[in-house]
């Protein structure tokens, strides 16, 4: 994968796993409601949880093709779209 791609995924891949639980939020909205648990409070805290999670998986698990070496690369904690290469130790 690109980084280009990989910050795509990473922007819209926790927008599209927070609407998917939204979606299942919805579904299950009554039963939630007799469950006197706030289904407007769980969808809301619950998509922020997801996507912050999405976020953290993309970020840990989802590598970048080394532009030097063609290894597995990650991103770098607190550097946006800068990745370190697992191979080779090149960030780029
Ligand atoms: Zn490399």
């Amino acid at each position: 994968m690109t980084s280009t791609r990989h910050f795509a995924l990473s922007f819209f891949g926790p927008i599209l796993m927070g609407a998917i639980y939204c979606g299942l939020v919805y579904q299950i909205w009554d039963w939630l409601d007799h469950q006197r648990i706030p289904p407007l409070v769980a969808m809301l805290v619950g998509s922020v949880v997801v996507a912050m999670a999405t976020r953290w998986f993309v970020r840990n698990f989802i590598p970048v093709r080394c532009i030097f070496c063609g290894g597995k690369s990650y991103e770098i904690p607190d550097r946006g779209n800068r990745f370190m290469c697992r191979v080779c130790a090149k960030d780029h």
